[in-house]
Formats: C-alpha cells, structure tokens, sequence
C-alpha cells in the first residue's frame, strides 16, 4: 500500500507543506487498511465521493436553496444541489428532499424545530434500549428543550414493545413520534407506528439514520410512504459523505426547508451535498442493491457465529446490518472486550444491550456491523474467521495472544484492499 493509492499528486503538495497534517492522514488510511472495522456505522465511500469532497466546492457560499440564493456566483453548485434532491426523491420515492443538513443531529433539530415548539411531549426510542442521543438524552438538547418519552423493547423478545408505544402515546399525546434506533438489531413496523400515529394524531418521524442504506439499496422495507417526515445521515450503510438529509411529504416541504435554513444553518458544506449527489446515483445501481443484500447476509452470518462461540445474540438475531451481541457468557464485560478487540486489530464498539445491569461506562454487550467488511469484499466465510477471532480476543488477557490475533487480523485485512489504484 502506498499513499499514491488515492492521495493522488495533491497529496505530495500537502505533505511538503505540511507533514504533521499529512502524516495523520497516512497513517488513518493504514489503521482503515489494517485493522478490521466492525463499527455498524461507518464505512469506506468510493473514490469518487472522496474526490468530490476534496473539491473547490468547498470554496462557495451557497445560503438558501437552488435558484433562491443569498450569495452570488451559484449557478454551478446549484446543479450539483438540485441532481442531490432529484436523485434522493427518485431513489426514495419521496415527495420533498432536503440535502443540506451537515449530519445526522443536525437533521433531527430541523425535524424537532419544523414540528415542535420547546416544551412540547414527543415520543421516542428509549437510549438504553437502542436509542440516540437526539431522542431525548438529558444531555442532549431533545431532553433539555422538550419533554420525550421513552418507550423501549420488551424483556421477554427484547423487540419493540407496540403495545407499551401505543399505551404511551394514548396517555401522553405526544405531537410527534420517533422511531429509528442505533442500536436495534430487527426491523420497524411502520405499519404499526402510522396506525398509532393517525390515532392519537401525531406526526411520524423515522429517524433511518442507521438503515437508510438498506432502505436505499432495497434489502428492508421503506418507512418513506408511512412516514411524514424521514431523516438520516449520509455516511453509514448508505456509504455517501459524512452529513444528513431529510425527506418529507409535500405538505411538509415548506416546513422542512425553513426549519433547516434560516432555522439552523447558515451556508450548506456544497462538497458534501455533491457528494450526497454522487453516493445517491451509486445507490441506483444492481452492484449497490447486491452490496445491501450482502451487508445483511454477512450480519447474519456474523450473529449465527459468535453465537456459536458462546454469546448471545439481542432481539433473537439480526435482520439488519448489526448484531448486538450480549456477552455475559464469556465472563468479560464490553468495555474489557473492547479494549481487548482493539489491541487485536478488531474496531467495534461496547454497548448496552436491554435491561444491561452494567453502567453505560461498562455494558454488558457488543455491538458489530457489516457496512464496511462487506465493502471490502468480505463475504460469509470472513464473517466465521471474524467471529473467532473477536471471540479469542474477549477471552484472552495476554498481550502477547492478542498480539498474535492482530497479526492474523492482518493477514486477512491485507486480501480485501480498500483503495485499488
Ligand atoms: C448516527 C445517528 C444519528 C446522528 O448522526 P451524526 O451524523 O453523528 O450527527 C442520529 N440518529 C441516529 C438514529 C443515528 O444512528
């Protein structure tokens, strides 16, 4: 592996100017290439994603939307923005798109401000049991300026409890309820949600931050048509540039767009909404449609595998790209288990799992993903070798053990490259 990989000639600029920045840059891209990257929200984009990115549009102020700008000069970012909004209604067979928001968080304060006032009851995934951060934590600003509910999963099937959701919304008539997780393992039923929703006539917000990918790529059902607004981020399975986007009904449109600006942002990241242009035109193809199925085969596989070594898989398995993996069974909780994985060359993160008696510090699961192996090229007899080896590693203590489990990670890692020149 060399830097002239895909660092091109722009890269010997930077390093003769500067070999701190550049330097960094190298060595990101070997622990990328090295080490195995199971964290169920990242992935490697193309090439091209990664060019756009590292363009002049990042030069342009571009405040407003295409064709109703408050800067001068936009006629060339204004077609990179309106082939994002073309190509992500076509490819979610939206009503209305927005490509503007600079991440995922950022999405979800537009959602919040476009149908809410501060104060307000919202209705949303518990954090404990697979929620994020912008659906109610009390360090967030959701769980500061509005009052959210949680609900959560059941003990027994560790899946989402519609009963409990339907008995809360019912009693607390929520203006708006969320669902989409991080941490969830199976699949939503919109159906379910919309019914709950039009009862207690609340708006239905997915927050498909994680699955929207899969969404993309055809592998799970959409929330698109039940939904009245979808919001997600750009850079997980869907394997675009880091940054959000929002979809919406018609009626909600207008909404939608003053809420992202002047509600929240000044100037779009233009690099970025081109980018989000060329990862949705990515996502049209057979090869990504076959990626997604892929993604989810291998999770699958990962799941069956590990519980094969003795954990225990949440919710009963996978459906999606992740498996939450409890791992009390070996004796070791998530945070050891991580810090051992990472001295092994294995990238995955500690996470709590339903009714987790360990502090969120600690955990008492693991949470793997397939997005970024399955880019690689890695396929189900990957998954079994990966799923010894993580189990090896949560079970060893000896640096010099997990130092031999890193040089195998290695040897693996070494077959898939994830820039060809
Ligand atoms: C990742 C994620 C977000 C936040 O995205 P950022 O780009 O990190 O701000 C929001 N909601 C859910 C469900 C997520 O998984």
């Amino acid at each position: 592996m060399t830097k002239d990989i895909f660092y091109g000639p722009d890269f010997d600029l930077l390093s003769q100017q500067d070999p701190e920045i550049s330097a960094v840059l190298l060595s990101e891209l070997k622990r990328q290439q090295m080490n195995l990257q199971l964290i169920a929200s990242e992935n490697f984009t193309s090439r091209a994603v990664l060019a756009t990115l590292g363009s002049t549009l990042s030069n342009k102020y571009a405040e407003g939307y295409p064709g109703k700008r408050y800067y001068g000069g936009c006629e060339e970012v204004d077609k990179a923005e309106y082939l994002a909004i073309e190509r992500a209604k076509s490819l979610f067979g939206a009503d209305h798109a927005n490509v503007q928001p600079h991440s995922g968080a950022s999405a979800n304060i537009a959602v919040y401000q476009a149908f809410t006032k501060p104060g307000d009851t919202v209705l949303a995934m518990s954090l404990p049991h697979g929620g994020h951060l912008t659906h109610g934590s009390p360090v967030n600003f959701s769980g500061k300026w509005f009052n959210v509910v949680s609900y959560g999963v059941r003990q027994d099937t560790e899946l989402i409890d519609y009963d409990e959701l339907r008995d809360l919304a019912i009693a607390n008539k929520p203006k708006m309820i969320c669902s989409g997780a991080t941490a969830y393992p199976s699949l939503v039923d919109f159906e379910k949600v919309r019914a709950i929703c039009d009862e207690v006539g609340a708006i239905m917000w997915v927050d498909a931050a994680h699955f929207i990918g899969l969404v993309a790529g055809k592998a799970i059902p959409s929330p698109v048509p039940y939904a009245d607004v979808v919001s997600f981020t750009t850079h997980k399975v869907l394997r675009g540039p880091r940054g959000g986007m929002i979809l919406a009904k018609e009626a909600h449109a207008a909404a939608i767009d003053k809420a992202v600006f002047p509600g929240m942002q000044g100037g779009p990241i233009m690099s970025a909404v081109a980018g989000k242009a060329v990862a949705l035109k990515e996502c049209a193809t057979p090869e990504y449609q076959k990626y997604a199925k892929d993604v989810i085969t291998n999770a699958k596989a990962l799941c069956t595998a590990l519980e094969g070594e003795g954990m225990r898989a949440v919710s009963g398995g996978t459906q999606t790209h992740l498996a939450l993996i409890d791992i009390r069974g070996t004796g070791v909780n998530g945070k050891v288990a991580d810090e051992r994985c990472g001295n092994a060359g294995i990238v995955l993160n500690k996470n709590s799992i339903p009714f987790d008696p360990e502090k969120p510090g600690i955990t008492s699961g693991i949470r793997v993903g397939t997005p970024a192996t399955t880019t690689q090229g890695m396929g189900v007899e990957e998954m079994k070798t990966i799923a010894s080896l993580i189990s090896r590693a949560i079970r060893s203590e000896d640096p010099a053990v997990l130092a031999g489990i890193k040089s195998e990670v290695h040897a693996l890692t070494s077959k898939f490259p994830i820039y060809n020149a």
